[in-house]
């Protein structure tokens, strides 16, 4: 039906939207549709006015009326319901204007045939019924109109004028004079509906933006909750807020899951007591956390302070829970899960204190409980003890047996030692093979006893796979206060003394005392100066002969390091050497010492060589010695036969490829090995026909009883014999007597080195014409 009257209104499109925008346009029009209601009451009072009138008057013009408003209010009733079976929310501006007009068309020919139907009744006729019906309808209709089409006032203006000014004319040239008066109100009337119509669209127009104002908040305020919901949800702890009466009023959902909380059970306003009843009902927590957190929120709401609990779930779940004041009484409630970042701090936290390898405590867990222990010293004047314990051999095991196996002794080590001590002592391992214990105990006899006891517990073989380790203990102790003030000094008077039992052949214990000390600066003291002493070259070699038995000829000299000390004097190497292998200066005076003794036998006789003693640390850098004897031999001009190097067992036990590699590339140049001490160390006859040795020195605490002690007698008469299979020199030395000689020769010695031919002497002694080598 829409479209009956298209075309019979000019475009009046430029108007409308210059008043409204099209949802005001829209909502105006579905104004005009709301009400069919009055449509239909309007409709048959409109039909109904031309009929009475021809029934009271009989003119057939109002029969001609009757038919034409029958015919428009039956076009306007299928208008409206054409209209109102859609659904125009979405209807486009042009679609909206037609529904405008033909409601406007619609209304105005109902209007304008009713108007003229009044005039004609006022102006044509005597007939008071016919008068009285049309004014009335004419007014009463006129009145709805106002009401009902508000939204349009053009609308109404144009209704009106075409409904009430041809009665107001009808009125006024009547030839009643109340008429007249009738008319002229009638002209009032219109006047006074056009200014309440206007009125009326204009607080319609206030009610659509009002209306349009709250929904644009409403839309604002949802996609604000929107947002805020998800935020909430995306958040990686758990948020609850309770109101001023501990209802809830939001929660997300980690908090739902961190609780197990149901989303029935989340809705805003449940209280608390439901929460946390299901909560003690599920074993999520037990009743007295549930209290503990109720009494947490009243807590802040007091207080308004912010509080903070740890809860442990049955879940095994650690809940950080921070509760604190939130807007009109009400709290909120943050839940952290803490139960990886606590357990990551709680392992850092070990692997900062405790040593990995052996679950002790390390080095700076040891220090602060050192401290702790003097702090109580202070506090309660408890003495205690600490022992120093050191691993002998060790490096050893770690050496040839790999790290695995060292680690593995390390490991075990620290079982056995474990099970010596008690509760209230401190084990801790302070680096390497290094363990100290701390004993709160001043009583000796309880001290020594457990240091015996670490030292017992090692004794035992370690059997790891296939290989049977042996690695004895030292201990060095140092007591407090006794012993030292402070931790610092307590710690190194333990090591002194554990440098002490080292010294005293390992695998003992030693109590610290004050001379050990001093004896302990002096080692520090001439550490110093012995780095000095290198840089200035205040070194200087000595050359010891060694001879040939049957001959008395000198066939080969020994370098031995000398060091005029500025104040001390002459330091004898036995002291400086294992200084400069501890300080690491050795490898840089070794070098010097081969280039020194290359130079100096160059200018001997052909067949005098030279022997140079090799510290074991040298070896630990394979490629520079080799390669430091290479350029010596090249810049002397030594022939590389005449070189022999003096090394120790204790080198070879040690078993090191590298090391074992050197010899041979050097053996290969034609330089000469020399097993010097023979018979203090290990003394394994297996080291000499394994290593490629051109001779052995056999140490001179054999000779020195020779003539009297046949156990020495048998040693060196057994060396001779092998030495001779094996195609080796055997050299005696310490001989300083004729009787020793003797003893050596008849033993089958080829070699000796002593006093009795020539003490150590500067080159310039046997060299005249060269002054002194001062290095
Ligand atoms: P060593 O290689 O066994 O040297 C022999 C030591 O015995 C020398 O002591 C020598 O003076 C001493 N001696 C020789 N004949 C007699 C004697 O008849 N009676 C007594 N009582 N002693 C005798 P020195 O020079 O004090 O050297 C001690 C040790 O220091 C050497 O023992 C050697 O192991 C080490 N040493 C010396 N010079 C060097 C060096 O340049 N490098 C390295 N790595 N070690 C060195
Ligand atoms: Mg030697
Ligand atoms: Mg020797």
């Amino acid at each position: 039906m829409a479209g009956v009257f298209k075309g019979l209104f000019s475009d009046r499109q430029g108007d409308v939207r210059e008043d409204f925008d099209l949802p005001d346009y829209r909502l105006l029009v579905s104004s005009l549709f709301s009400s069919p209601g009055s449509i239909i009451p309007g409709g048959i009072a409109g039909i109904l006015t031309p009929y009475l009138c021809w029934l009271s008057t009989g003119a057939s013009i109002f029969m001609t009326l009757t038919a034409l408003v029958t015919l428009v209010v039956a076009l306007r009733i299928m208008t409206v319901i054409s209209y109102r079976r859609r659904d125009h929310s979405d209807d486009s501006f042009a679609e909206t204007r037609r529904w405008d007009r033909e409601y406007f068309l619609g209304a105005t020919v109902f209007s304008a045939v009713l108007g003229y139907s009044c005039y004609i009744a006022l102006t044509q006729t005597e007939d008071p019924a016919a008068h009285i019906t049309s004014v009335a309808s004419t007014i009463a209709l006129a009145s709805g109109y106002v009401s009902r089409n508000a939204g349009r006032p053009k609308f109404v203006a144009v209704q009106l004028l075409t409904f009430c000014v041809p009665m107001a004319i009808g009125l006024v040239q009547a030839s009643n004079d109340y008429y007249h008066y009738i008319g002229y109100f009638a002209f009032l009337y219109v006047a006074a509906n056009i200014a309440i119509t206007n009125s009326l669209h204009r607080n319609l127009l206030a009610l659509s933006e009002a209306t349009k104002q709250s929904r644009g908040l409403a839309s604002a305020l949802h996609s604000q909750n929107l947002t805020l919901d998800a935020a909430l949800n995306t958040m990686i702890h758990g948020l609850a807020m309770y109101d001023r009466s501990l209802k809830l009023a939001i929660c997300n959902a980690p908090h739902r899951t961190l609780f197990g909380i149901p989303e029935t059970l989340a809705l805003p306003g449940t209280p608390l007591t439901a929460i946390a009843r299901f909560l003690i009902e599920r074993q999520v927590i037990s009743a007295d956390q549930v209290r503990d957190i109720r009494s947490a929120l009243s807590e802040v709401q007091q207080s308004q302070q912010a509080v903070t609990r740890e809860l442990q779930t049955r879940g095994g779940r650690l809940l950080v829970v921070t509760i604190a004041p939130a807007a009109e009484g009400g709290v909120l409630m943050l839940t952290e899960d803490a139960t990886e970042r606590k357990a990551t701090e709680a392992r850092i936290e070990r692997m900062a204190r405790f040593d990995e390898l052996t679950g002790l405590a390390n080095r700076f867990e040891f220090n602060n409980q050192l401290s702790e222990s003097f702090r109580k010293l202070e506090r309660t004047g408890e003495a205690f003890a600490l022992l120093y314990v050191d691993l002998d051999g060790f490096k050893q095991v770690n050496d040839s047996l790999g790290h695995d196996i060292g680690d593995r002794v390390l490991s075990e080590t620290a079982m056995r030692l474990r099970g010596v001590i008690r509760g209230g002592d401190l084990l801790a391992r302070f680096g390497g093979d290094e363990f100290v214990l701390i004993l709160p105990s001043a009583n000796l006899a309880i001290v020594t006893t457990i240091a015996q006891r670490m030292i017992d517990a090692m004794a035992k073989a370690f059997l790891l796979e296939t290989k049977t380790v042996y690695v004895t203990a030292s201990v060095g102790i140092a007591m407090a206060p006794l012993d030292a003030a402070t931790p610092a000094d307590l710690l190194r008077h333990a090591d002194t003394a554990l440098y002490k039992a080292k010294a005293a052949g390992r695998n003992t214990l030693t109590f610290f005392n004050p001379a050990m000390a001093e004896e302990m600066l002096d080692r520090h003291e001439i550490e110093v100066d012995l780095r000095r002493a290198c840089e200035n070259k205040s070194l200087e070699l000595y050359y010891q002969a060694i001879i040939d038995l049957k001959t008395q000829d000198v066939v080969n000299r020994e370098a031995l390091m000398r060091w005029r000390h500025p104040t001390r004097g002459m330091i004898p190497p036995g002291i400086f050497i294992p200084i400069a292998e501890s300080s690491g200066l050795i490898a840089a005076m070794g070098d010097w010492a081969i280039r020194q003794a290359c130079q100096d036998a160059a200018a001997w006789p052909n067949d005098v060589g030279v022997s140079v003693n090799i510290s074991p640390l040298q070896f630990r850098e394979p490629r520079r010695i080799v390669e430091t004897v290479k350029e010596a031999l090249i810049a002397s001009g030594l022939g590389s036969h005449r070189l022999t190097l003096e090394v120790t067992e204790s080198l070879l036990i040690e078993d090191n490829k590298g090391t074992l590699a050197a010899i041979h590339e050097l053996r290969a140049l034609g330089v000469k090995f020399a097993l010097d001490d023979f018979g203090t160390g290990y003394s394994s006859l297996a080291y000499l026909s394994t290593y490629p040795f051109a001779q052995v020195k056999i140490d001179q605490s054999f000779s020195r009883d020779v003539h009297a002690n046949e156990a020495s007698k048998a040693i060196i008469e057994a060396v001779c014999q092998l030495a001779r299979r094996l195609s080796m020199n055997v050299v005696v030395e310490g001989i300083e007597t004729e009787q020793q000689r003797i003893a050596v020769q008849l033993l089958g010695a080829h070699r000796a080195q002593g006093y009795l031919f020539g003490r150590p002497e500067p080159v310039s002694a046997f060299s005249p014409g060269r002054g002194r080598h001062v290095a």
